[in-house]
């Protein structure tokens, strides 16, 4: 298999290489040029399985420049129970009859993010040895909130790599931060970036763009790559989890043969609703994929007039991590529904760039609709959600799944579809401890406490651990106190990597 630039003014690359580069430098992203697909005799085969061996066995149709020995070493390494605390990896809870929560966040660091960057490193680091990489690899991350540590955390001493990762100074949980500035490594960077999570990830994409700063990195033996989800190497294992889900039911009994499932993914910047897209056209039989936003809802509108317009007010909600208003990989979904016609999508993502905003055509706007079903949430429904859900079910829902449950709820209403559906759940509500406690407690018993002292209050009142990533987190030492702007950050990294700036 080979990948293919969404700009297509690229050539095609083998997945070590597209690992390695992380975005393309022609502005696109990269894409396999076919996708892989599987069939019921497939599905049958890899019911009986365990997490790890439908991943090296999903990993491998992309893969197809590793060995099935690197596959199963890369797969190996990430997924097993030092890392992750339940050993089903992403285990799926009964919500109601028809309504299963898969929760992704048993990592460790407790957002869905780990899925994919525990697994990143170790497919670099197979990249870099295949095809023989002298340089050091520097990864760039722009994060809202959840990204920063999860690569932080995948990324510390892996030989070969450096980290630095930007997160908006105001736009992140005092969990978040505190788990990004007490990161322990000898090859980590954090700084804090003024403004909100765009500003911070156009800068980080303006770097990749900039031809002279990466010129100069090359000539210290360095170069720069992506953890973000604008990496292939990102979003490939998230497609693992949306098929594990599937066998899941299968295997459970709970569906039946070419039954179809609809899944519904708390979204930001598109990546991991895009991975459910990927596992759909692999051939799980998907009804409809549901897009749920908070109320920066963009995509709501995108999904269902066809316009995407960023010419609108950011919002600061409950859920820090959907807080964008840029979502990078819906070039991708744009590319796979066009059927690969890279010359729209520079045409609308140059419109994006200059205007802020671009309209597609009805035929893409229909395809998209055949797949997609979105719809917000606002801060109000989204705490209704979490309280009523505890109350109703006993379980603890983060703000980020809130969405997706009230959204979920929302198609029900409409369309009175109760097929089989899968919520991500993309957090433990420990890490939103503040906004979800204020959403089951009396705010008299939060009153004045701070957000550790609330950790301990939510735990002790819903009898649930805090998880081993978060505990304690205030006792530990801060490492990382920069600040920069945006125009700041190439001098920024200079800096870091001693490069003078
Ligand atoms: C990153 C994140 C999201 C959004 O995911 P995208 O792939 O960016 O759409 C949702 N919830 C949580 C908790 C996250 O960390």
């Amino acid at each position: 298999m080979e990948y293919l630039s969404s700009r297509g003014k690229y050539s095609a690359l083998s997945s070590a290489e597209v690992i390695k580069m992380g975005i393309s430098p022609d502005g696109g992203l990269f894409v396999p040029d076919h996708i892989p697909s599987l069939d019921r005799s497939d599905f049958v085969l890899m019911e009986p399985m365990n997490y790890q061996e439908r991943a090296s066995k999903i990993l491998s149709y992309y893969l197809t420049d590793f060995t099935i020995e690197e596959i199963e070493w890369c797969v190996n390494s990430a997924y097993n129970t030092v890392k992750f605390d339940d050993r089903s990896v992403a285990p799926l809870v009964k919500l109601d009859d028809n309504v299963y929560i898969q929760e992704l966040w048993h990592g460790p660091t407790c957002a869905f993010k780990d899925m994919a960057l525990q697994i990143l490193p170790f497919l670099l680091n197979a990249s870099m040895t295949k095809t023989e990489e002298k340089s050091e690899i520097v990864i760039l991350v722009a994060t809202s909130g959840d990204t920063g540590k999860a690569a932080l955390e995948g990324f510390r001493d892996v030989a070969g790599t450096r980290i630095i990762v930007f997160y908006p100074e105001d736009g992140v949980s005092e969990i978040q931060k505190y788990q990004m500035i007490t990161q322990e490594g000898a090859n980590v960077y954090v700084a804090a970036v003024e403004g909100n999570f765009d500003n911070a990830q156009s800068g980080v994409k303006n770097i990749f763009g900039n031809p002279k700063f990466n010129s100069q990195l090359n000539s210290n033996q360095m170069k720069l790559s992506s953890a973000n989800s604008i990496n292939w190497g990102r979003l490939l294992p998230q497609i693992v989890y949306y098929v594990s889900a599937y066998l899941e039911l299968r295997a459970k009994e709970k569906i039946k043969d070419e039954e179809k499932i609809n899944i519904v993914v708390p979204t930001g910047n598109f990546g991991n609703i895009l991975a459910a897209y990927y596992a759909g056209r692999m051939g799980v039989p998907i009804n409809k994929l549901i897009c749920a936003s908070n109320s920066n809802n963009i995509l709501t509108d995108f999904i269902r007039t066809g316009i995407y317009d960023t010419n609108r007010e950011f919002k600061k909600t409950y859920s820090p991590s959907m807080d964008i208003l840029i979502s990078s990989n819906l070039e991708r979904l744009l590319y796979e529904i066009t059927e690969h016609d890279a010359e729209k999508i520079s045409y609308w993502m140059q419109e994006l760039k200059d205007k802020g905003r671009y309209a597609i055509d009805n035929q893409t706007h229909q395809r998209m609709g055949a797949s997609f079903w979105a719809d917000s949430c606002s801060e109000k429904e989204t705490l209704e959600t979490i309280e009523k859900v505890y109350r109703t079910k006993k379980y603890l829902l983060d703000t980020h799944t809130a969405v997706a449950v009230n959204v979920y709820n929302k198609y029900y209403a409409e369309t009175k579809d109760d097929e089989m559906t899968i919520i991500a759940s993309t957090a433990s509500p420990f890490k939103f401890a503040s906004s979800v406690a204020k959403a089951i407690m009396p705010a008299e018993i939060l009153q004045g406490k701070n957000e550790f002292e609330i950790l301990e209050i939510l735990s002790k009142s819903t009898g649930i651990d805090i998880p081993r990533g978060i505990k304690n987190l205030d006792k530990k030492e801060i490492k990382h106190q920069t600040v920069t702007s945006p125009d700041q950050m190439e001098k920024t990294i200079l800096t870091f990597l001693g490069l003078g700036g």
